[in-house]
């Protein structure tokens, strides 16, 4: 049992707007959404960030990412989205649960770097 947020919201503890659900994986509306769709997609496992990424994790990752093309699409972003995992202190993480970003919207997202 962990205290993470994101694990109590996989356990249910704290309620999200879901959007998709299946044994490995939850994806669900993020609180203070940064574009029209913003979507967040973690492993139900606890990962605490991507640098802890292990090769056993190579199938999980590959059920994410593939499932991050299809919810971008299910959410309307027929026209294109942005995937961003924030890693770390200097990748400006805030939560350590890794997650990956779904955002995308009818207007072109402003550029990032
Ligand atoms: P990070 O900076 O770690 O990549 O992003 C964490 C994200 O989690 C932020 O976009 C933030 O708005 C979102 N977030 C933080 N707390 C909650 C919460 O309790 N529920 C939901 N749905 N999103 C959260």
């Amino acid at each position: 049992m962990t205290d993470c947020l994101f694990c109590r919201i996989v356990r249910g503890e704290i309620p999200a707007r879901k959007v998709y659900e299946d044994d490995l994986v939850v994806a669900f509306h993020d609180i203070q959404p940064a574009a029209p769709v913003h979507i967040l997609l973690i492993p139900k496992l606890h990962i605490a960030s991507m640098a802890d990424l292990e090769l056993s994790h190579e199938g999980l990752m590959g059920h994410l990412m593939v499932l991050a093309s299809r919810i971008a699409r299910e959410q309307g972003c027929t026209d294109g989205f942005r995937t961003i995992v924030n890693t770390g202190r200097v990748g400006l993480q805030e939560v350590y649960h890794l997650h990956v970003h779904i955002v995308g919207g009818p207007q072109p997202l402003p550029p990032m770097l």
